[in-house]
């Protein structure tokens, strides 16, 4: 017989008594080992009243052995609520159905910390059994999960810090690369079809100089806001750098294109950023240029850009959409 086996059959003549279980006398071992476990562990018998309660337990509890020990774990000690809140103790207790049922269980629950606040913890409850096989208790073994949902609350919002423009709140240009590429890819493999718009505001330099970098800084926020409710749903709007905004727009042809650029040109133009009395409107001009199959990043940012370019040098506030055919659009 396992050693175990035999250290909770020898509380099965007479009467149940799970302190028996671990008596250092005759399971010297297995208490050091389960006492010094950086788990929780704890055994209650039949009628959940807890007879053991280890090193681990007092750790994530707060409650030293000695105050637990002979009380029922119903007694609101650890008073353990699920994810809506609702108290397990008497309706649902993994243990108590653990207990009546045979069943291991394991679950998340949030346990009130001696100090009162809630701590999440996993628990995981197995039946405990004499040796004629009839339940005599239970043991519940549960692990703090608070280091772990920091840890995955820390790398969720790291990532999300890596990928967005601080200022405005937009995905930054590391995230819009990676969109693109995946628009490049989805063009060579499905052929569907997009377009890449660049929007630079106008003569920004002045405005710095005008008004201060902060104003500037509200301006730029301003301006995001405003492109933020002129993309489309699907559209990739991103602060490629400095005082400029990429675009990934859904579109099958330059006509398209045309229609996105020109949405995000005139809201722009008919929007005012207001700061320490100041009203300051500003305008950007774009540059667009509808994918090809072949085309790179580079590729397709360059005809944007030469665009883009063409649009400032005719007077700004203006939209040029780079193809053999199309004129530029006149500002209105
Ligand atoms: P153009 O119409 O040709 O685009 O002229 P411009 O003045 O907008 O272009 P230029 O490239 O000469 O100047 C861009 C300015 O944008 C200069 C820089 O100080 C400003 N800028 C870039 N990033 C920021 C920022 O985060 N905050 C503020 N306030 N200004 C910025
Ligand atoms: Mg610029
Ligand atoms: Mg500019």
């Amino acid at each position: 017989m396992p050693a175990n086996k035999h250290a909770l059959a020898s509380a099965a003549t007479g009467a149940p008594n799970l302190s028996e279980t671990f008596d250092p006398a005759d399971n010297n071992l297995h208490r050091t080992i389960v006492e010094n476990l950086a788990d929780g562990v704890y055994l209650v018998d039949r009628d959940r009243k807890i007879t053991y309660w280890n090193h681990g337990a007092e750790q994530i509890s707060g409650y030293p052995a000695g105050s637990v020990v002979g009380l029922h774990c119903f007694d609101n000690i650890l008073g353990h609520v699920d994810a809506q809140g609702h108290a397990l103790c008497h309706t649902a207790c993994p243990l108590a159905q653990t207990i009546a049922d045979g069943e291991a269980r394991e679950a998340m629950v949030w346990l009130k910390h001696a100090d009162g606040h809630r701590n999440p913890v996993r628990v995981r409850t197995s039946p405990v059994r004499d040796s004629s096989g009839q339940i005599i208790g239970g043991v519940e073994v549960f692990s703090d999960e608070t280091a772990s949902i920091r840890a995955q609350a820390d790398a969720a919002r790291a990532r999300h810090d890596a990928l967005t423009d601080e200022l405005t709140g937009l995905p930054n240009r590391r995230l819009f690369r990676a969109a693109l590429a995946g628009r490049i890819e989805n063009l060579r493999r499905y052929g569907w079809k997009f377009g890449l718009l660049i929007a630079d505001l106008d003569h920004f330099k002045a405005v710095n100089d005008e008004f201060g970098h902060v104003f500037g800084d509200a301006v730029l926020a301003g301006v995001a806001s405003t492109l933020r409710g002129a993309v489309r749903a699907g559209d990739v709007l991103a602060r490629w750098g400095g005082e400029e905004f990429s675009i990934l727009v859904e579109s099958s042809d330059e006509a398209d294109l045309v229609e996105a650029a020109e949405r995000l040109r005139i809201l722009v133009a008919r929007s005012e950023v207001h700061r320490d009395g100041v009203t300051k409107t500003v305008h950007v001009s774009v540059g667009g240029a509808l994918a090809r199959l072949g085309d790179s990043s580079e590729t397709l940012f360059a005809r944007a850009d030469s665009a883009l370019y063409a649009a400032k040098s005719a007077g700004r506030n203006r939209i040029e959409i780079a193809q053999p055919t199309r004129r530029a659009q006149e500002a209105t």
